[in-house]
């Protein structure tokens, strides 16, 4: 398996790993969800399979309450069966060409999801490839804008999570994401 640690801060540190996120040993893992909260294939899938009812269960509340998640906000539940405890469901936006505000849309929803992340008390958290699946982001593009606005988030001086690890499912996300820290 593939690692690779960066330190932002003596505080805070960013872990590439090639892996499966559902596996995360960490306090929150980000779900790449769509807006009507509903089950769907890719890593939503795979954490709903993982979690169990729970999660499912949890989402049906929010959808009732309110509608679901707008593109670039985010919402917490329950990590129901998964070692994490909390999932954070953000709806990353659809590739339209880049025109259509993508760029500001995706940077949302790392800094929602992290905002969420310290109201929650978390300090290890593990994100996915947000957009670059089914949602046809271009990965190069998603992972400069990922590092940079977790980098940005860190670098405010207010509190965030100690750890954030970007698990990547497959070895070209991967290398695109060590290629984006590099350049960072
Ligand atoms: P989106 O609809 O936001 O594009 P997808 O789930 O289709 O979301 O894809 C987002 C990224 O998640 C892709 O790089 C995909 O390969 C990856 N992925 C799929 N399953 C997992 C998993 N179990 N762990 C981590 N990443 C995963």
């Amino acid at each position: 398996m593939h690692k690779h640690i960066t330190h932002l801060t003596p505080e805070a540190r960013i872990e590439l790993i090639q892996g499966d996120i559902t596996k995360a040993q960490v306090d929150a893992i980000v779900n790449a969800a769509n807006r009507q909260l509903i089950g769907g294939g890719g890593v939503d899938g795979a954490i709903r399979r993982a979690g169990g009812d729970a999660i499912e269960q949890a989402c049906a509340r929010i959808r009732e309450r309110q509608g679901g998640v707008e593109t670039g906000n985010a919402v917490i539940t329950t990590g129901g069966n998964l070692s994490a405890k909390y999932v954070i469901h953000t709806a990353g936006p659809v590739w339209e060409g880049g025109t259509a505000g993508e760029p500001e849309l995706l940077a949302s929803c790392y800094r929602e999801s992290l905002r969420l992340a310290v109201e929650n008390g978390v300090q290890t958290i593990a994100f996915p490839s947000i957009s670059t699946g089914i949602y046809g982001y271009p990965t190069e593009k998603a992972a400069a804008v990922a590092l940079h606005t977790v980098k940005e988030f860190v670098a405010r001086g207010v509190p965030a999570p100690t750890c954030i690890q970007f698990i990547l499912f497959d070895d070209v996300t991967y290398r695109c994401y060590t290629d984006a820290l590099t350049q960072l």
